[in-house]
This record gives C-alpha cells, structure tokens and sequence, in this order.
C-alpha cells in the first residue's frame, strides 16, 4: 500500500517537473497565463465591420469596411505601434467587409491571407491582386481548423457549405482567451446559423459579434439561446440604410438578457480579456446619438457633452495628446499624431488615465 503511494507521489512528481519543464522551454510567448491579454476592437468603421485582434504582440485584422476605410485602419493601427499584421481575414467577399482590405495589404506587411470559398466579387479580386503582388500566402481555414493566436486559440468553426446568398459564405470564427469566448460571424445568416447548429457545434460564448449589422435575418432565436452571449457587439453606420440593427434582433437580444454594444452610438469598443476579467472601454467615447437603445449602464458612465473646465488642455499647451478612437495616447513630438478631430489634449497622466488610455508604440510616453 505505501509503495503505491510512492509510486502515484512520483509519479506525480515526475509530471509536474515535465509541465515546469515545458514552460521552461516555451516561455511565455507561447503560454497562457493571467498576465497575458486579449483586446478585441471593434472599429467604428459606418456601415460595415471591422474587428482587431491583438494578443501577445500578435495580430489579425478581420475585415475593415468599406474602401475609404482602408487608410482609416491603417492610420488606426500606426497609432498603436501596428505596422504589420499577422494576418488579415476577409470573412466574405462583400465590399464593406473586404472593400477596405485592399488597402491595408498593399500598405502594410501581411503574414498571411485567409478568404472564404465563395462567389468573387471586385472587392475580393482586388485583394487578391494585392496579396498576390505581394507574394502574400492565400488561403481558406477549413471548418474545424484551430489554430494558437498569441496566448488565445482560435476556432474556425464555418461556413460549413457554399450558399446561394454570399452573407452565409462568412468565416465564422471562434477566439478564446482563458475563460472568455468571443464569436465573430461576419454577414452570417440564419441559413448558416442552423447548419452550425445541426452540426452541434460547441457555440457558447461571452462575446457575440452579432451576425449582419443586427439584420433580423441573423441571429435567429435558437442560435442565440445557444451561443447565449453576456455581450452583443453590432457593428453597424448611424442612420444606415437598411435600418440596421432591426427592431427584431435588438429585441431577441434583449430577451436574452445580452448586453448590446453598439458601434453607430458608440464608436470604436474595445474589449480586453485579462485573466478573468472581461472589460469593455467605456471611456473618451463620444455617443453620435442618444443612448435609447443601450442598456449597459454606458449611459451613466459616459459624458456626451463634456464641461469644459478652465484648466483643460489645449493643443498649445497639452502634455499628452489621446486618440479618441484607438484610445491610444502620444506626445505631442509623435510622428503619428491622430487627425485633429480625433484627438483629446490631455494635462496630465492622471487625466490619460481617467480616459483609459493605452501609451504609443512609437514615441513610448511614460506610463
Ligand atoms: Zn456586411
Ligand atoms: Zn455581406
């Protein structure tokens, strides 16, 4: 009996130096730990979608509106020190999904292009002719696919067929970081949505970045009651259109008891994962309309009209300079200062940190 118990002891032993061992030889690029963090932006890009990744330096660009916004990522991304993707994603070939990517690659350097198997359109031959010129690898994730993305993992779970309707040819892709699930569906609809389900598919998540702008033709009920998300990201244009996001989505959200977060009234949301926290940037957000349809306490925590105090910054005199969109913060000796109706003259770090701002990547203000 003792000698089976020195047995497990050791063996036991033995497994724990092994797991130690491992880290040893891994470091901490490559592991997991509470320390590490996931952000998640979901760029303000009108009518369209445009989603960030950023994970131990790690980096992919999923989507990016329509053309005109290529350059606006691309500035984006300059404000955080970005000056290379690891990957870019085109979850379908619609032009305010893949319009703006067009740009991005031409400009920046690409490690990798994924696409969808899906019907061409202009916007997606002229991603591929700027990948190719480039020399960029292109290729399409299969269902079922993982693959490790800094300290996360990222599931391609869809499209599981080609359809008839481009919307449900998206990528759909799952990020986990820790204990938190994000859920990016691009355009998908509720053709797609089903066959995910009938696929039984493991679908829950924290995060949903709601299929469609908030079409009623996505996010069906039995769908979302499995994805079941704390939080709903719509990424959609003030006074688009298509009357995106229907009263009919909003509504199932609503009853689900999800918490929606919307880019036409909030801008840029940007959502970190940080071992078991959760957040959502609430801050330096500048509401384009009332906050009637959100009901996540931003409303109380936000400041439409700011009073404007007698000793607040001016560009004169400011010792930092925020970028209200990327929520990044420079110099004002920076190379890439954000355009002027982007930026927040700030006094001092206690008021860089009153906004939640994140320092430059290159003129690396004190923190
Ligand atoms: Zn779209
Ligand atoms: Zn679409």
């Amino acid at each position: 009996m003792k000698r089976k118990l020195l047995l497990i002891t050791a063996l036991i032993l033995s497994v724990l130096i092994i797991v130690t061992g491992c880290q040893f030889l891994t470091g901490t690029q490559t592991t997991f730990s509470p320390e590490d963090s996931l952000a998640v932006h979901f760029l303000d890009v009108g009518q369209g979608d445009a989603v960030l990744l950023v994970d131990n330096n790690e980096t992919m660009l999923i989507d990016s509106g329509n053309p005109e916004y290529g350059h606006e990522i691309i500035d984006y991304l300059a404000d955080l020190g970005i000056t290379q993707l690891d990957y870019v994603v085109a979850t379908h070939n619609h032009n305010d999904h893949a319009g703006g990517l067009t740009d991005v690659v031409a400009n920046l350097d690409v490690g990798n292009l994924y696409l969808t198997d899906s019907e061409e359109t202009k916007a997606s031959k002229n991603l591929i002719a700027a990948a190719a010129s480039k020399n960029i690898p292109i290729s399409t994730p299969s269902p079922g696919t993982a693959m490790a993305f800094g300290g996360s993992v990222i599931n391609f779970l869809g499209p599981l067929n080609v359809h008839e309707d481009v919307n449900d040819d998206s990528l759909v892709m799952k990020v986990t970081h820790g204990s938190h699930r994000f859920l990016l569906t691009g355009d998908m609809e509720e053709v797609a949505e089903k066959e995910l389900l009938a696929a039984n598919l493991d679908l829950a998540a924290d995060v949903l970045k709601v299929g469609h702008h908030g079409s009623y033709s996505s996010t069906g009920y039995l769908f979302l009651r499995t994805v079941n998300p704390r939080y709903a990201v719509i990424s959609c244009g003030v006074n688009n259109d298509y009357g995106h996001p229907h009263e009919e989505t909003l509504s199932r959200l609503n009853d689900a008891g999800s918490t929606i977060f919307r880019t036409d009234l909030l801008g840029t949301i940007i959502a970190t994962s940080e071992g078991d926290q959760l957040n959502f940037n609430k801050n330096g957000v500048t509401p384009t309309q009332p906050y009637q349809d959100v009901d996540n306490g931003l409303a109380s925590t936000t400041n439409p009209v700011s009073e404007t105090p007698a000793n607040e910054a001016t560009a004169e005199t400011a010792t930092y300079i925020g970028n209200k969109n990327s929520k990044v913060y420079h110099l004002p000796s920076c190379s890439g200062l954000p355009k002027e109706s982007n930026r927040i003259y700030l006094n001092s770090l206690e008021e860089v940190h009153a906004q939640g701002l994140t320092p430059c990547g290159i003129c690396k203000p004190p923190s």
